[in-house]
């Protein structure tokens, strides 16, 4: 296979990346200096070494460890959890500064008629560490996905089957998403949308 036609099939392999944008990357980087070249193989050649996955809240961080600087911090309010499709939303949500407990990240949402659904969405480990943090004091789980019918789909998913730990424990559980207008992706929204959202989230 010749060098442009495989890497085009790597970069079709990116998400939202589709076959004809994949062939414009290649040739865009065709034509750019080699440094920026050598620059680029870098960075992507030791993201696995610089990026750790939290084993509690599923997020990529920068530095080693198992747990990630939010999960570990007591000035995190370790009583409420976000669970959100992914990293993108989280460096959102983040940046807002509106929001100041746990998340979640369950690395992506379910098509409808989704046939093996464990297998798409970290549910088991969203189980498992909600059983975990109830102990350490969890009381509401927070639902942020975005407002289409793969996140409605998604959500209701969840709250199926958090339902258990929700009538044992006393578990809140709530949709975040109403403030959003249908159609919105959680990324695109700003800070005032996501307060309104938190503060109506029911
Ligand atoms: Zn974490």
């Amino acid at each position: 296979m010749d060098k442009a036609r495989k890497a085009a099939e790597y970069f079709s392999k990116l998400p939202g990346i589709g076959p004809r944008q994949a062939r414009r990357l290649v040739y865009f980087l065709a034509g750019q200096e080699k440094r920026f070249l050598d620059g680029l193989a870098e960075v992507i050649g030791t993201l696995k070494e610089e990026l750790s996955e939290c084993g509690s809240c599923h997020r990529f961080f920068e530095g080693k460890g198992k747990r990630c600087d939010i999960c570990e911090s007591p000035s995190t309010d370790h009583s409420t959890m976000l669970v959100l499709e992914k990293d993108v939303d989280f460096e959102n949500v983040r940046k807002l500064g509106v929001y100041h407990g746990r998340y979640f990240i369950l690395g992506g949402l379910l098509p409808i008629l989704e046939k093996n659904p464990t297998e798409k969405i970290r549910i088991r480990e969203l189980v498992a560490e909600t059983g975990k943090q109830i102990q350490k004091g969890l009381k509401e789980i927070i639902i942020a996905l975005s407002v289409n019918p793969e996140g409605e789909n998604t959500a209701q998913y969840v709250t199926k089957t958090l339902e258990l730990l929700k009538e044992k424990h006393g578990l809140k559980l709530t949709l975040l998403g109403r403030g959003l207008s249908t159609g919105t992706e959680l990324e695109y929204s700003d800070e005032d949308t996501l307060r309104n959202a938190l503060k109506h989230r029911g």
